[in-house]
């Protein structure tokens, strides 16, 4: 998959170079290009930004910089053009997954107040949200973004990491998890994840994942139960 970003701080995105995504990009698995916004601007000093017309508080990321640099980053028109922003869908694992099947995506940070909304109009395709309070860039969520997409790229995950039991893949948040020693600092390892009994350990897994989902996302629970009748309360485990 290509990945592209246009930023105003290109230097934040040296962290991909780190961990499994740093790993895919060496393998080739995903391909992910930084573009400075800043390159752009037709202004003499290079300016990004300016005054919100109507009056109001900071600045407001001019459209010429940013439509030129979609422009030459995006020639084909072939990328699915995302702008990071509190006012998008907050992002989640349906979208993550959908989002993966793309083979090119371009991500826009806004910095500032935010952009000119002629770009949306113009350039966007979807707005992006990562959740319900505002960040001083969209750097983090566009990092965020590439993070969750790329563990559903092929080969980005290595054999002993997966995607299939995790907190909502199956619309569940995750039951928990255990490794060495069996008894620390008094609390022990539960007995039936050391039984060997696959189908005892499946059974528990699944219980946990309801109970801890019903007390922490009730929306989450009452989804799941709407879709497995059979796996609420009623339920006979
Ligand atoms: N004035 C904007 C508002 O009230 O909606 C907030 C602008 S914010 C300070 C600057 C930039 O950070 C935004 O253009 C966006 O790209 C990014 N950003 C901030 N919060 C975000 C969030 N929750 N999700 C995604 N992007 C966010």
């Amino acid at each position: 998959m290509k990945i592209k970003v246009a930023t105003i701080f290109p230097e934040m995105f040296e962290i991909l170079d780190v961990g499994i995504i740093g790993r895919a990009k060496q393998n080739g698995l995903i391909d992910i290009q930084i573009y400075n916004i800043r390159d752009y601007s037709a202004d003499k000093h290079k300016k990004t930004d300016d005054a919100p017309f109507g009056g109001g508080a900071g600045m407001v990321m001019t459209p010429q910089p940013i439509h030129d640099a979609i422009l030459d980053m995006d020639k084909d028109r072939k990328a699915k053009r995302i702008y990071l922003s509190p006012r998008g869908k907050t992002l989640d694992q349906k979208t993550v997954e959908r989002l993966a099947k793309e083979d090119e995506l371009l991500l826009l940070c806004g910095s500032y107040e935010g952009i000119d909304e002629r770009i949306i109009q113009l350039d966007i395709d979807e707005e992006i949200s990562m959740g319900d309070y505002v960040l001083t860039g969209g750097e983090l969520p566009a990092m965020t973004l590439i993070n969750a997409v790329s563990r559903y790229i092929d080969g980005v995950l290595g054999s002993s990491e997966s995607t299939d039991e995790e907190s909502f893949s199956n619309g569940l948040l995750e039951y928990p998890q255990y490794t060495r020693p069996q008894e620390f600092m008094g609390l022990s390892v539960p007995q039936v994840l050391l039984g060997g009994n696959h189908k005892q350990i499946e059974d528990w897994r699944l219980e946990q994942s309801i109970e801890i989902t019903k007390q922490r996302r009730p929306d989450l629970y009452e989804e799941y139960v709407s879709k497995n009748p059979k796996s609420g309360k009623e339920k006979k485990r």
